[in-house]
């Protein structure tokens, strides 16, 4: 079984490690106090790295407000669910708000089923 996740979860992790990377990019950047311009890209790529980080913050908060509040079945906790399936954010109980896919084994494709937006 693959480790699938709550999705705001993942997203939420994912703007940690950002953060957290960011600081250990900036760390590195002490290394290279005598070569000032190393430093400052360093500093100025970890700096990014935290700001994009608050972004997507912000977009968990946006996401958020469109995510659908219930309670799983499974472990009786409330969690958000996004999209037509998703995870409990506790036990990690497939859920989904779509009635025909109920019943049915969990796949994470069925939120990606929308005709692809080809492009670039
Ligand atoms: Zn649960």
């Amino acid at each position: 079984m693959k480790p699938y996740k709550n999705k705001i979860n993942r997203i939420r992790s994912f703007a940690l490690a950002l953060i957290f990377i960011g600081f250990v990019i900036m760390y590195f950047g002490i290394f290279f106090k005598k070569y000032p311009v190393v430093m400052v890209i360093f500093m100025l790529l970890g700096l990014l790295s935290i700001v994009a980080s608050t972004i997507v913050y912000f977009w968990i908060g946006m996401l958020s407000t469109k995510a659908v509040q219930v309670v799983c079945p499974n472990c009786g906790k409330p969690t958000k669910v996004l999209g037509r399936v998703d995870m409990c954010g506790h036990c990690r109980e497939p859920l989904t708000l779509d009635p025909e896919l109920e019943g049915k084994e969990f796949d994470e494709s069925y939120n990606r089923n929308r005709p692809a937006r080809e492009g670039k």
